[in-house]
């Protein structure tokens, strides 16, 4: 049996970033994976996303060029052609992700990983033996338990698509349901977004998440509310959605369920490790990433908490300098984790929303900062995108709690103001700071009167 000071399970972020680290502190470690290297972010995830978001936002700024005297129109998208180049694409960072491993001389395995017991792990017809054993499996799209619901597709089987849907009706009110009709209906397909609910990011800000709302039924995407699936049907050459309601929500060429995800454990036979996991199969871990079972860790979406890859880079990361790096007390905490969502047009966040803050402080502690303007790159464009910029502050000193916004650049504004939250920024501090002129961030940095928060936050 070999030996090893760690064996981590699963070779996306959160694993191949624990495995790195760990190597470059001398220990000896094996990474199992099944599948392509860099998991759900790079394969299936953020990294094809982010490609037809950019092309969407692309084809929005062939239209605007004509507001600026370009002489040109769009003609059309080619999506197999993207597709071609995003798979190569992937490929490299596939190549890329096993040249580093590889480079920190951490051992891949290929293969599925099963527990024998506690410290071992078999693949296939090997085992291998670990005083440290990290569980970064993540996790998988579910779909609903309903007739005929293998006709519509995840996340998964959208990037395997080789044309673009002509009508598409995408089931979800989250992160992916709200990205995918955000960039389908800019790429020019006609999109239907049901919601079981009359609104859809629920856990987001207020302000935020209606301001999105407008916009995107502004541009064009239908969104139907308070409305559950109960069937799908093939009629001859489309697909039928039928509600509970029995109304039928016909002429779809493609079906999305983005209604969340669901760890992977099932292959694991963890019931061999004794360790915990909650009611929904996520495993529970405390603060330094420890399960229940001494020797097991878990990073990642497998953990249920914050399912973003720069959260399983850090908790693995901090892991890995804990356990092979003397640094008895590192952690990731979780809090004020910044977040965009890749919606058209995008929103960035950290920090509470309006109501958590009223929740966390009370009613009479929290003000709220906002601004709503347009952009100068929609000078010429009386339709162009709103922002929409809101701080929110607690206690006498005006503690920045929560910063969000909505509008174009906010996906690359975040991350900066992420750093002036984390550190405990005051509302004087973003004042004292001297704005950038002529930019939207500024808007952040010079916003004037407050108001109490909204009674409904309450
Ligand atoms: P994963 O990346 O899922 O890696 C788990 C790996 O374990 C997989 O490679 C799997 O094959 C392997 N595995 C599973 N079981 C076994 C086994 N028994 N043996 C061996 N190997 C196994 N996050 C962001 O921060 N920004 C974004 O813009 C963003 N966009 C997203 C878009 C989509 C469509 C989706 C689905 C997710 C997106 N995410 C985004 C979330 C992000 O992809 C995940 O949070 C992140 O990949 C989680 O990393 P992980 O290491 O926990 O798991
Ligand atoms: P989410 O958990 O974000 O959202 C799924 C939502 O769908 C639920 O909140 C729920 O909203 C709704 N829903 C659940 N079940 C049903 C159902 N049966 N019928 C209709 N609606 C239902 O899941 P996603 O799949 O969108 O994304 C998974 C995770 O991946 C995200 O939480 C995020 O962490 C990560 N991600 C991150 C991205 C980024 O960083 N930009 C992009 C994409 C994903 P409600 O209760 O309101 O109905």
């Amino acid at each position: 049996m070999s030996k090893y000071d760690l064996i981590v399970i699963g070779g996306g972020s959160g694993g191949v970033a624990t495995a790195n680290r760990a190597s470059t502190y001398g220990a000896k470690v094996a990474l199992i994976e099944k599948s392509q290297m860099g998991g759900t972010c790079v394969n299936v995830g953020c990294v094809p996303k982010k490609i037809m978001w950019t092309a969407a936002s692309l084809k929005e700024a062939i239209h605007e060029a004509k507001n600026y005297g370009f002489k040109t129109e769009f003609k059309e998208f080619d999506w197999n052609a993207l597709k071609q180049k995003r798979d190569e694409y992937i490929v490299r960072l596939n190549a890329g992700y096993e040249r580093g491993l590889a480079g920190n001389k951490v051992e891949v395995i290929r293969g599925e990983a099963t527990f024998e017991a506690a410290n071992v792990i078999r693949v296939g017809g090997n085992t291998y033996q670990s005083p440290h054993i990290l569980i970064a499996t993540g996790g998988y799209p579910v779909i609903p338990n309903i007739s005929g619901a293998h006709l519509g597709m995840t996340s998964d089987g959208f990037f395997d698509l080789d044309h673009q849907p002509k009508k598409i009706a995408i089931v979800g009110a989250g992160y992916i349901a709200v990205e995918f009709a955000g960039l389908l209906n800019t790429l020019g397909s006609e999109v239907s977004l049901i919601l079981r609910n009359n609104e859809f990011l629920r856990h987001f800000d207020q302000s935020i998440r209606s301001a999105l709302m407008t916009e995107m039924e502004k541009d064009g995407v239908k969104v139907i509310r308070q409305t559950e699936i109960k069937e799908v049907k093939k009629t001859s050459n489309s697909i039928s959605l039928i509600t509970k309601s029995d109304e039928e929500l016909a002429n779809f060429d493609q079906v999305i369920w983005a209604i969340g995800r669901a760890p992977n454990t099932q292959a694991l036979q963890l019931e061999k490790t004794g360790i915990q996991m909650t009611q929904a199969g996520y495993i529970v871990v405390n603060k330094f990433q420890e399960t229940n079972t001494p020797g097991i860790y878990a990073v990642g979406d497998i953990t249920g908490n914050h399912e973003l890859t720069p959260v399983a880079i850090a908790a693995g990361r901090r892991l890995a300098d804990r356990l092979f790096n003397g640094q008895d007390e590192r952690h990731l905490t979780y809090e004020n984790i910044p977040t965009v969502i890749f919606s058209h047009p995008p929103i960035g966040t950290v920090g509470l929303t309006e109501t958590e803050a009223v929740t966390k402080f009370g009613f009479e502690s929290v003000r709220v900062y906002e601004s709503k303007f347009k952009p100068m790159h929609y000078a010429f464009n009386p339709d162009g995108a709103h922002c929409l910029m809101k701080i929110i502050v607690s206690g006498p000193d005006e503690k920045v709690v929560g910063c969000h916004g909505i509008g174009m650049g906010m996906d690359e504004m975040m991350q900066g103001f992420a750093v002036a939250v984390r550190m405990g920024a005051t509302k004087e501090d973003f004042d004292d700071t001297v704005a950038i002129h002529p930019t939207a961030a500024e808007e952040m940095v010079t916003m004037k009167t407050s108001r109490v928060a909204n009674t409904s936050a309450k």
